[in-house]
């Protein structure tokens, strides 16, 4: 079956036979252009061998388009009121699974192994931009099951995402995506691409997930330990980030000859360095902390 909602004549009628209304407290923004869609599902590289997870299907509008390109979609949506409406808008799609429930609370590698035999999924949806870091870290850090991730986000999200060292968007959201997966802009989306309209520009990104991590790095906890400090107080010496973060139990010394030993100027900030420099700090941290305890 052709998708056919995407339109906003339809997703009207859709929201008015179904007595619906878009709940701002769920993020509901819903998707009324077609390229758009068709853009998403083509950046998603999704075919017939593929189970795609997507984050709330809201009235099934990206649903029918995955559905018809994918072998199987599971959709996680967390209002249930809109039970009614999916149901009729995908009843042309028995390959979609829906799964009602909050998506920070699921257990993705689980779906992957009941759904898809355990082999990894793709992952497309217009997230909600209420949570959109949290939704990302989940599935970035929780499991290696999700091959691919294709998200609509707020732009100044995707931003974030690609940034570069030492520019105002370049911070721990950068250097975690760019752990896990090579980010990229698939296009950028105009506010009028959805009813309601949100206030914000968007976009689409592609996140490819690495099969192993582009830096070598001794403990991966102690590199987002340190990174996490270094954003912490952002305009401040590294030296006084690190020290002044506890979790990471660094004491002045430790902090300075840790830097020092890296190469880095001992008036370094944090935002100045590259995932590989964070990685070296974070390894250089490890052993200092590591010879510390042994004496
Ligand atoms: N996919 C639809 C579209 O493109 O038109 C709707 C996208 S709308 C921006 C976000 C969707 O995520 C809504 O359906 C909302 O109810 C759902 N949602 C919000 N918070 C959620 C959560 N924690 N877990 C699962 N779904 C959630």
């Amino acid at each position: 079956m052709e998708p056919y909602l995407g339109d906003p004549k339809y997703t009207a009628a859709v929201l008015k036979m179904h007595g619906i209304s878009a709940r701002k407290k769920f993020g509901q923004n819903f998707l009324i252009d077609r390229t758009v869609l068709e853009d998403t599902v083509e950046a998603a590289g999704v075919g017939a061998e593929d189970c795609v997870l997507e984050i709330g299907p809201g009235i099934g509008t990206l649903t029918q388009f995955l559905a018809s390109r994918a072998g199987k979609v599971c959709a996680v949506e967390i209002d249930r009121s809109l039970e009614g409406v999916l149901k009729d808008t995908l009843s042309g799609w028995p390959n979609v699974r829906l799964i009602w429930g909050d998506i920070l609370k699921l257990d993705v590698a689980r779906v992957a192994e009941e759904e898809n035999g355990g082999r990894p999924m793709k992952v497309a949806a217009n997230l909600p931009y209420y949570i959109t870091t949290p939704i990302v870290l989940q599935l970035l850090e929780s499991t290696d099951r999700i091959s691919d991730i294709t998200l609509m986000v707020q732009k100044e999200v995707a931003d974030r995402m690609i940034a570069l060292p030492s520019s105002k968007d370049y911070g721990a959201l950068t250097l975690a995506v760019q752990y896990y997966s090579r980010p990229e802009i698939v296009r950028i989306v105009h506010p009028s691409s959805f009813m309601p309209q949100p206030g914000v520009d968007s976009a689409v990104v592609h996140l490819s997930r690495y099969s192993e991590p582009p830096v070598c790095c001794r403990d991966p906890q102690q590199l987002f330990a340190v990174i996490r400090a270094s954003f912490n107080q952002r305009r401040k010496k590294l030296v006084n980030g690190l020290v002044n973060y506890p979790p990471l139990h660094c004491t002045k010394e430790q902090a300075e000859q840790a830097v020092a030993k890296c190469g880095f100027r001992p008036d370094v900030r944090g935002e100045m360095l590259s995932l590989e420099e964070f990685a070296a700090l974070s390894d250089a941290l490890s052993l200092l902390q590591h010879f510390r305890n042994l004496s």
